[in-house]
């Protein structure tokens, strides 16, 4: 059985291109979508959209 894990990623919702963690379910199913606090670029910032990706 796996554990649950998460995804660093990039969104691709529209030209900005936030960098993303999709948190996944032990089953590997994503199941939440936050921003990714290192990204040097978005710093952590996600819209609703991002966040409304699952
Ligand atoms: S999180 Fe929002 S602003 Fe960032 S790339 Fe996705 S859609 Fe665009």
């Amino acid at each position: 059985m796996e554990t649950p894990r998460i995804v660093r990623t990039s969104c691709r919702g529209c030209h900005g291109v936030c960098q993303v963690l999709v948190h996944c379910d032990a089953a590997g199913r994503p199941v939440k979508v936050t921003g990714d606090p290192d990204s040097p670029t978005s710093r952590g910032y996600i819209c609703p959209k991002g966040a409304a990706a699952i």
